[in-house]
């Protein structure tokens, strides 16, 4: 009988071990849930995004103008030096330009300063404006609460040796006009730019796997996301999926990725592009785990 008993607690404690190594490893941190439940909630009209402005989408230039302004009062809040980039592209076509408007718009740009003397950059975020009649909950206001519970941690980086550039991009659902004028900008620049990871929906994951969708990963970025996903047991994959900001950094050139739920394996939100696209909908515990995930990623790249 104690024997029996014996085998029995090897047994399971073999299995429980084989179960803990198996589960992924989730980082969750209250602080983050708080301060991304605020960003969420006023991004998708639940708490006012300033006084007494609800706001129902991010799509009219008042409405992306208001969220710019939010987004880069938050920044600057937590020690960001704003650099905001105002744009105006043409539609190509000089009498075209006459008699509609060219695409204008505010990409939201900060830099956090190296603790030492660099030129390199790593630079982050995702689209803040939403589809014409929809809350643009997990698509993207999840990509934007991500960015900037990310801006935050680093923040409390006692030794960065790069960079940190965010920048959260307007009109991505108009065609990428925003970060296509960002990358052309910066292109320009002499900033020697290390990587750039966007992040577009991270808010649905109904397997409860925590797996998240690389796209279009440069190599190095894709060895990078890898290695770190094994550390944390976390399931990933890269896709060819070229409908978002990465594809803009990709063209000029850039050392980029796209990083987003499982869009391709279909855990992700059914509700994209409509009304139902809902803060209730939001998987904070994954949103979370997501956000600790890249973080630590920066983490490692800025040390
Ligand atoms: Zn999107």
């Amino acid at each position: 009988m104690k024997n029996l008993f014996k085998k029995i607690s090897t047994v399971s404690l073999l299995l429980t071990s084989f179960l803990c190594f198996s589960q992924p490893q989730v980082i969750s941190d209250n602080n983050i849930t708080l301060l991304q439940q605020e960003v969420l909630k006023k991004l998708t009209g639940k708490l006012p995004i300033k006084n007494d402005i609800y706001i129902k989408q991010r799509a009219s230039p008042e409405e992306r103008e208001i969220t710019a302004n939010y987004l880069s009062e938050y920044l600057a809040s937590i020690g960001w030096q704003l650099e905001n980039h105002f744009y105006r592209t043409s539609n190509g076509n000089p009498l075209l330009d006459l008699c509609l408007q060219p695409m204008s718009g505010i990409n939201v740009a900060a830099v956090l300063p190296a603790t030492i003397k660099s030129n390199k950059y790593i630079l982050f975020g995702g689209h803040y404006d939403s589809e014409r009649d929809c809350p643009g909950a997990i698509d993207n206001a999840t990509g934007v609460a991500l960015s900037l519970a990310v801006a935050f941690k680093l923040t409390k980086l006692k030794e960065r040796n790069i960079n940190f550039l965010i920048v959260l991009f307007d009109q991505e659902e108009d065609g990428e006009f925003g970060s296509i004028a960002y990358a052309k900008m910066l292109r320009k620049t002499n900033r020697e730019i290390h990587s750039v990871h966007t992040i577009d929906m991270m808010g649905w994951d109904q397997n409860h796997n925590y797996g998240i969708e690389i796209e279009l990963p440069s190599k190095e970025l894709k060895e990078l996301y890898e290695s770190n996903a094994k550390e944390y047991n976390i399931p990933i994959y890269s896709t060819s999926v070229s409908s978002s900001d990465h594809k803009s950094f990709i063209d000029e050139g850039f050392n980029a990725v796209g990083i987003s739920e499982e869009y391709v394996k279909r855990d992700t939100t059914p509700f994209i592009h409509t009304a139902k696209d809902t803060y209730e909908t939001i998987n904070f515990e994954f949103l979370v785990s997501s956000t600790n995930f890249i973080f630590n990623i920066f983490k490692k790249l800025a040390q």
